[in-house]
C-alpha cells in the first residue's frame, strides 16, 4: 500500500489523540505533514517529534516563540496565529482530520476542502455554521468529506445499502447523557462536575457538556441534514443508553440498516482513515454483544432537553439560524463553565438569542466563510448581551 500523507488539525484534543493512536499503530503507512493545536505547546511538540511532522502550528499567537524554541534544530517548520492553522490545512496532505473544537475550525477545514483533499470531519460546529455552502464547496473542489462523528459515520456506512430516493428516514442515537433519568428541576441545578461525567464516551470538555444538555444531538441533527441533504423531518433521534448502535437508515421497503460498535471514537476515525478500505482496529475494543446483553431505546424528551427541539427549529428556519444556534451555545457553555449561569440556562440563552436574531430581521442565506463568521460573531455578541438577563 502507498504511504498516505496526513494532517491533523486539533491534534492535541480528544479526537486528535484517537487519530494519533491509530497512526501510531501502523506508522509505515502514514507520513505526517502538519499538526496543529491552540495553545498546548508541550503536547504538540511531543507529537511533532514522535511523528516527525513537517509543519506545526498553534492558533495562539503568543505561544509562537515558545513553539519555535522547542522545535529549534529539528528541521520542523513552525507557525503561530489563526492564519498558521489555516496554512497547515492548505499544505499538501492527502488526508486531513478536522478536529479543532468550535467555529474556529471553519476556516482551516475550508482550506483543506478548497484544495480537494479527503477531509475527515469531526468538527461538527463548522458544518452547522456553514451548512448553507460547505458541501457545495466541497463538491466543486472535488473534496471528499468523510464524517468522523460516530452517528454520521454510521449513517454514511448504512447509506451505502440503498439509493437516496429509496431512503425514508435516518435515525441517530443519543446516549441521553448523565441527566437522562433526572427530573427537570435537578437538571436545572446540575453542576459542572456532574455535566462532565459522561456515562459512555470520553470526549473533550465542550462536547461532553453538550451531550449532557443534548445540544450535541441538536448539532448532530443539523450536521446530518447538511451532510446528507436531508430535511428536518427525515431525521429522527432515538435515545439508546448503551451507545452501541450509532445510526440507522430506513429504506422504502422498511428495512432498517444499522452500524454498531463499542463507544470508542477510534472506530469511526479508523473508517475515515482507511476509506475506501478497512484498516486494522489498532487498540479499539471489539464489540461483545453477549456481554452487553441488552440494547434499550427511549424517545427523546424535548421538555427536559429543550436544546434538542431548538435545533429542529433552527434547521427549519435556515438562513443562518443554525449558525446562531451554535454561536449562542458556545457562549452559553463558556458561561456555564465560568459559573455565570445555571445548567438549565444554556438552552434558555440559545432560545433567547435565536428569537432576538429573528426579531431583529437578521436572517439571510450564507454563501461564504466570511458570511458565516460574521453571523457567528454578531450572534455571540447578542448572546453575551442577553447573558445578564438569563443569569438573573
Ligand atoms: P478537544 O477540546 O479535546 O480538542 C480540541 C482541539 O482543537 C485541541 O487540539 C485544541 O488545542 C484545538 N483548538 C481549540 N480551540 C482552537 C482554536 N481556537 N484554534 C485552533 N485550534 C483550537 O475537542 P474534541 O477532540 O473533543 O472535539 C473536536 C471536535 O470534534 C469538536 O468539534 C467536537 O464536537 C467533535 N467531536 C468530538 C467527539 C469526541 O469524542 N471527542 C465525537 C464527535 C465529534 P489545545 O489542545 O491547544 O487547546
Ligand atoms: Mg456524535
Amino acid at each position: 500500500a502507498s504511504v498516505r500523507s496526513v494532517t491533523i488539525l486539533g491534534a492535541t484534543g480528544s479526537i486528535g489523540d484517537s487519530t494519533m493512536d491509530l497512526i501510531r499503530a501502523a506508522p509505515e503507512r502514514y507520513k505526517v505533514e502538519a499538526l496543529t493545536a491552540n495553545s498546548n505547546v508541550e503536547g504538540i511538540v511531543k507529537l511533532a517529534k514522535e511523528f516527525n511532522a513537517r509543519f506545526v502550528a498553534v492558533a495562539d499567537e503568543s505561544k509562537g516563540a515558545e513553539l519555535r524554541a522547542a522545535l529549534a534544530g529539528t528541521g520542523i517548520e513552525t507557525g503561530a496565529g489563526e492564519s498558521a492553522v489555516t496554512e497547515a490545512a492548505a499544505r499538501p496532505a492527502d488526508w486531513v482530520m478536522a478536529a479543532v473544537s468550535g467555529a474556529a475550525g471553519l476556516k482551516p477545514a475550508l482550506a483543506a476542502v478548497d484544495r480537494g483533499a479527503t477531509v475527515a470531519l469531526a468538527n461538527k460546529e463548522c458544518l452547522v455554521c456553514a451548512g448553507d455552502f460547505f458541501m457545495d464547496r466541497a463538491a466543486k473542489a472535488g473534496a471528499c468529506i468523510l464524517p468522523a462523528d460516530s452517528e454520521h459515520n454510521a449513517l454514511f456506512q448504512a447509506l451505502a445499502s440503498g439509493s437516496r430516493d429509496e431512503l425514508t428516514r435516518v435515525i441517530i442515537t443519543a446516549s441521553g447523557g448523565p441527566f437522562r433519568t433526572w427530573k427537570a428541576e435537578d437538571i436545572e441545578q446540575a453542576t459542572l462536575a456532574q455535566a462532565l461525567k459522561h456515562p459512555n464516551w470520553s470526549m473533550g470538555q465542550k462536547i461532553t457538556i453538550d451531550s449532557a444538555s443534548m445540544m450535541n444531538k441538536g448539532l448532530e441533527v443539523i450536521e446530518a441534514s447538511y451532510l446528507f441533504a436531508l430535511s428536518s423531518d427525515e431525521i429522527d433521534v432515538l435515545v439508546h443508553p448503551q451507545s452501541i448502535i450509532h445510526g440507522m437508515v430506513e429504506f422504502t421497503d422498511m428495512s432498517v440498516v444499522a452500524q454498531l460498535g463499542s463507544p470508542d471514537m477510534r472506530t469511526p476515525i479508523a473508517h475515515c482513515l482507511g476509506w475506501p478500505n478497512r484498516i486494522s482496529k489498532g487498540r479499539a475494543a471489539p464489540l461483545d454483544l453477549a456481554k452487553i446483553g441488552s440494547l434499550t431505546f427511549e424517545a427523546p424528551d424535548y421538555a427536559r432537553f429543550p436544546g434538542l427541539k431548538l435545533a429542529y427549529d433552527a434547521l427549519r428556519t435556515g438562513s443562518g439560524a443554525t449558525t446562531v444556534y451554535n454561536a449562542a451555545n458556545e457562549i452559553a457553555v463558556a458561561a456555564f463553565i465560568a459559573g455565570k449561569i445555571r445548567f438549565g440556562a444554556i438552552a434558555r440563552l440559545v432560545e433567547a438569542t435565536m428569537n432576538g436574531w429573528v426579531r431583529a430581521g437578521n436572517l439571510a442565506p450564507l454563501s461564504s466563510a466570511d458570511d458565516a463568521i460574521s453571523v457567528d460573531h454578531k450572534a455571540r455578541k447578542l448572546a453575551a448581551s442577553l447573558l445578564p438577563e438569563i443569569a438573573a
